[in-house]
């Protein structure tokens, strides 16, 4: 039985309420807060009206660290779930830590004037975690996160050493709006705009943006897809944690015509990070676009067919050779009927909900900073199948 603070009314934060409602013997009281009260108070109601529990809400400025030790000390929650955007992590670890509140996060902190993609800057709280016996759990997302535990899952049971690995991240789910993201517009064209990079024989290997590509078959009817490597922050963590890894890939998939749109964008400067004058103000072009188009949020109804994301590891067992893929496919029409969201907000706010769950019910627990495979994999795997994101392992 314990108080979560969730913060963060968007696409993963109404998924996440809806989640954390659903299991009311951990997440006894539950409060989201953001920076548009109205936004909470509308998950609030879809809430109330799905699983009859009411959830508390507040407006919170998340940047502003005094304001978040002043709401956390109001509502004494065990932790704070942050699905607000990448550049508050820093400041909300800041308030958990003056407060003594564990903490965890969908994607790693991100400085407003840089898209890298590290998690340097959150690493650094190892030591202040540490010390002050607080646990701060970074990625609990599906890709990081789900991701980052199917590699754990296949080093513990699977193989003796994982030799190769791919990360294949597939939506082949169409919501029929000419050009959409499907989670946070500003940060997901910040990754996919950014050189591409990945882990081989202990380097870093840079690629243009999106310039390698390769087609998989996806199982479940999904079929062929054109898939794009990308860099993606889970590898970062990934090469350190699993033993033996000589290589680490990502790969996205993306249709024709969100490619086109995107080259036509990033040509005309409006991906552009950097600030211009427009009118005696200063605006950042990707911020306005981000402000023109459709509210990730507002996909849900629209969106049809499936997303499937997965794990190809290739390595040994018992001194032969072993390719295994894991794999989970979430329905976008079932996601909607569900929680009244899509796939892609689903897929991760189910896995935020279970990385809380783990921490209070104290199945993962530690002092520090930690990324989703250091911690034991059985139990959260369990609570995949159980929550909504069952997951299949093939040999292949
Ligand atoms: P949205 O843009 O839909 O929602 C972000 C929410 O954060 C909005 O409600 C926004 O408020 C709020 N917010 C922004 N700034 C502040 C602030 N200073 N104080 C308080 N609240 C603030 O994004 P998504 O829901 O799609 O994504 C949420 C997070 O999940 C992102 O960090 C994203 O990168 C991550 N993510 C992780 C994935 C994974 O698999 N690991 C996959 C997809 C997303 P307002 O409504 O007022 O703008």
């Amino acid at each position: 039985m314990s108080k979560v603070l969730i913060i963060g009314a968007g696409g993963v934060g109404h998924v996440v309420a809806h989640k954390c409602a659903q299991v009311p013997e951990v997440f006894s009281e539950i409060m989201l807060a953001s920076r548009t009260k109205s936004k909470c108070d509308a998950i609030a109601a879809s809430v109330k009206e799905r699983t009859g529990r009411t959830i508390q809400t507040a407006a919170l400025d998340a940047d502003n660290v005094a304001e978040t030790v002043a709401l956390i000390k109001k509502f004494s929650p065990k932790l704070v779930l942050n699905v607000a955007l990448p550049y508050q992590d820093l400041a909300l670890m800041d308030a958990c830590l003056e407060t003594g509140v564990d903490y965890l996060d969908t994607a790693n902190y991100e400085p407003l004037d840089e898209a890298k993609f590290e998690y340097k800057w959150q690493w650094a709280y190892q030591d202040r975690f540490k010390e002050k016996g607080l646990m701060a759990l970074l990625g609990s997302g599906f890709d990081p996160g789900v991701t980052n535990v199917y590699c754990a899952y296949a080093q513990k049971h699977l193989f003796d050493e994982i030799h190769e690995l791919d990360i294949i991240d597939c939506n082949a789910g169409d919501h029929g709006q000419p050009f959409a993201t499907n989670f946070n517009p500003e940060i997901n064209i910040r990754e996919i705009t950014q050189r591409g990079r990945y882990w081989e024989r202990g380097e870093w290997v840079e690629t243009d943006p999106l310039s390698w590509r390769m087609s998989y078959d996806f199982p479940e009817g999904i079929g062929s897809k054109d898939c794009y490597l990308m860099y993606h922050e889970e590898l970062e963590s990934l090469v350190q944690n699993i033993r033996g890894l000589k290589r680490a890939r990502f790969w996205m998939t993306f249709s024709q015509n969100y490619l086109n749109h995107l080259k036509v964008l990033e040509n005309i400067g409006m991906t552009s990070i950097e600030p211009v004058d427009y009118k005696g103000q200063k605006i950042v072009p990707l911020q306005f676009l981000k402000s023109v188009l459709p509210e990730p949020g507002s996909l849900g109804p629209l969106t049809k067919g499936k997303t499937c994301i997965g794990c190809v590891m290739k390595g040994v067992k018992d001194g032969k050779e072993r390719k295994a893929y894991i794999y989970n496919i979430c329905s976008h029409e079932e996601a909607y009927r569900e929680v009244g969201s899509q796939a892609i907000s689903y897929t991760t706010g189910v896995p935020a909900m279970i990385g809380a769950m783990m921490m209070l019910t104290g199945k993962w627990r530690g002092e520090g900073v930690f990324n989703m495979e250091q911690l034991d994999p059985d139990p959260f795997m369990e609570k995949l199948n159980v929550h909504g994101l069952p997951w299949v392992v093939v040999d292949l």
